[in-house]
């Protein structure tokens, strides 16, 4: 089956995030858009997934646990779970690598964990937008320890993308799908880096505003319209 998607969608727990960015405003606006299925993918953190798959049961959305991972050379990747318990197992390795700097909100943004009522439980007190410990080239391999998968985000952007970052894809990588910010770059990134055409391309919003969460124009093809299928399809 189909699914209109948006798999990478930031919380009000990014420091960059939008405070109107709660779980349960995301998931409403996705259910308010026609979108089948999101993901709530934060800065190094998992820790608002679980609300936001308390409000997905809710609202009928599907909700994928995911982190946007900042890796030891500063490159983005979109990291994907098919369940909630193998998200947190991540999120408290990631956690863990991350550099002892305090968040200092009033410069960063405010870093805000929401409970299932959407109500704030607590602020991260570590800064979440730095890079950790981590490296690209170990990240599939911890991703797929715990059954998920991960893809390298917005690669046609020109910061924090593994593309501008390393300057080419590590001809030993093991993705299997890309982000790009802007499907016309498509043809060009391909001609660039063939590595690309074993990959499914997808393009989700990076939203940090509740307005720029994608609307219901592309389709994900998968077997179960579930978060294990989200992955599957990715792999
Ligand atoms: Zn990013
Ligand atoms: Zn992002």
């Amino acid at each position: 089956m189909e699914l209109y998607y948006d798999l990478h969608i930031h919380s009000c727990l990014s420091p960059c995030g939008d405070e109107d960015m709660t779980p349960a405003n995301i998931v409403g606006m996705a259910a308010v858009k026609g979108l089948d299925v999101i993901a709530v993918t934060d800065h190094n953190s998992c820790r608002n997934c679980e609300a936001a798959l308390a409000a997905g049961a809710e609202y009928g959305v599907l909700v994928v646990p995911g982190m946007e991972i900042c890796t030891a050379e500063e490159v983005h990747a979109v990291c994907l779970f098919p369940g909630l318990e193998e998200a947190m197992d991540f999120d408290g390795l990631v956690h863990a690598c991350l550099p002892p700097v305090k968040n200092r909100p009033e410069i960063f943004g405010r870093q805000q964990i929401y409970d299932c009522e959407d109500r704030i439980r607590e602020e991260e007190p570590y800064l979440l937008i730095n890079a950790c410990r981590i490296s690209f080239d170990h990240l599939w391999e911890l991703v797929r320890k715990r059954k998920g998968v991960m893809f390298p985000a917005h690669i046609d952007k020109t910061a924090n993308s593994l593309i501008s970052n390393l300057g080419f894809i590590p001809p030993d990588s093991r993705f299997t799908a890309a982000e790009l910010k802007n499907l016309e770059n498509l043809h060009r990134l391909r001609r660039e880096q063939p590595y690309l055409e074993r990959c499914r391309i997808v393009s989700n919003s990076d939203a940090h505003y509740l307005e720029h969460i994608n609307e219901p124009e592309l389709v994900l093809e998968v077997k179960e319209r579930t978060a294990a299928g989200v992955v599957e399809a990715l792999l």
